[in-house]
């Protein structure tokens, strides 16, 4: 099926690159303000959170660190096929190396 937001299930066009200086991919929902990174490796994930929380954080690297997830935002993923922006409803998004969609919730702006 087509790639849709985690937390409201809008649909999504694949992600732009992020300004900045990062190579990852990512853009906001625009119905529900998630904020989406894809990581077509599946190996990224480390690199998408931190670059999500800074985000979350408007560039505030304090801030940023201090943002616990379950307390002040959530997370979810999605397997993704990056060719077809297409989400995997039979692939594990939790497995190493899966293509996957992070998306990022800050739960005071809901
Ligand atoms: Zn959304």
């Amino acid at each position: 099926m087509p790639a849709f937001c985690a937390f409201c299930k809008k649909a999504m066009a694949a992600p732009p690159r992020l300004r900045g200086a990062t190579d990852l991919h990512g853009q906001h929902c625009s119905r529900c303000g998630a904020l989406c990174i894809a990581d077509p490796t599946g190996k990224q994930g480390g690199e998408a959170m931190m670059t999500a929380l800074r985000l979350m954080a408007c560039g505030d690297e304090s801030r940023a660190l201090a943002l616990r997830e379950a307390v002040d935002y959530d997370v979810r993923t999605l397997a993704w096929i990056p060719s077809t922006n297409e989400v995997d409803a039979a692939a594990d998004a939790t497995r190493y190396g899966v293509s996957r969609l992070w998306f990022f919730l800050l739960r005071n702006v809901r």
